[in-house]
């Protein structure tokens, strides 16, 4: 078994980032997991003391609380603020970026559209920076902008893991229907470098093991983006879910990660394949 690791997987800026950050306050918690992987959660919490709330109620029995990568919501950062908490944020600058450009574009009178998930917490902290919110529309996808009762002026963001072919689409329409568009290319770029790899990988492999946290939607796009070339994709959080009966037949397979997926953990699963393949 030809074992073959994508050319740019794993870690982003951003998380590394976040990941120092949270090292160097023991003794404090995140508000949310600070990235979306639990392995490396429970690493933090283990090795560095560092714990995870979920709620303002838990947070209030610490002294330090980390903001997480995607950020929170405009009002749960300020009563974490109004509590007397010692804030370190964590959150990537690059998300950050879309916070601030909703804020200001709102408070300029234009209708804010954002292209993402409603659920994911990285679009609610965005969304939660308009000044409008009866204004601020969050869609998935084009065929959601019908109907909308947009105003003449509209600004458009995006969730930084989005695909650019599929704003490019949203942007598109949005520009027929309004007198002007002001579009914001938040997409991150660790987001592609890892597509693009992911992509040239599965082209040219037989299997393809995709490694991150299960509700990590960095981690899915990938997953997607190997559906399109091959059948045989397995999107796993840890070595332990490997099965010795997918490589069956099988001769070159790809390991690619998502942006929140640590290092000890690919190594880990490209060790488990070796193993059960007998590659030495
Ligand atoms: S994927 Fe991009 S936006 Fe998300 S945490 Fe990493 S660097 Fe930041």
């Amino acid at each position: 078994m030809k074992i073959e690791l994508a050319k740019s997987y794993g870690f982003c800026y951003g998380v590394k980032r976040a990941i120092n950050i949270a090292e160097k306050h023991p003794n404090s918690v995140t508000f949310g997991p600070l990235i979306h992987n639990k392995d490396e959660i429970e690493r933090l919490e283990k090795k560095h003391q560092v714990g995870l709330v979920e709620t303002l109620e838990e947070a209030k029995k610490y002294d330090t609380v980390i903001i997480r990568t995607h950020g929170i919501t405009k009002e749960r950062l300020k009563r974490l603020k109004s509590e007397g908490k010692k804030i370190i944020n964590a959150t990537c600058p690059y998300v950050t970026t879309p916070q601030q450009i909703v804020e200001k574009m709102s408070k300029e009178g234009y209708t804010i559209v954002i292209f993402g998930d409603k659920q994911h917490p990285e679009i609610q902290g965005v969304a939660s920076y308009s000044v409008l919110p009866e204004k601020t529309f969050t869609i998935l996808s084009e065929d959601e902008i019908i109907g909308l009762p947009l105003g003449p002026k509209v600004a458009l963001v995006a969730q930084t893991t989005r695909k650019p072919e599929a704003y490019q689409r949203i942007a598109a329409k949005l520009v027929a229907r309004v007198q002007e568009l002001r579009v914001f290319n938040t997409i991150c770029n660790a987001t592609f470098e890892n597509q693009a790899a992911t992509e040239e990988l599965a082209r040219k492999s037989d299997i393809m093991i995709i490694v991150g946290g299960k509700n990590s939607s960095n981690t899915k796009q990938l997953f997607y983006i190997c559906q399109n070339y091959l059948d045989s994709c397995y999107h796993i959080e840890n070595s332990n879910e490997i099965k010795a009966a997918w490589f069956d037949g099988k001769e070159r397979c790809g390991v690619t990660a998502g942006a929140s997926t640590p290092d000890w953990i690919i190594e880990d699963v490209i060790a488990k394949i070796k193993e059960l393949t007998k590659e030495s």
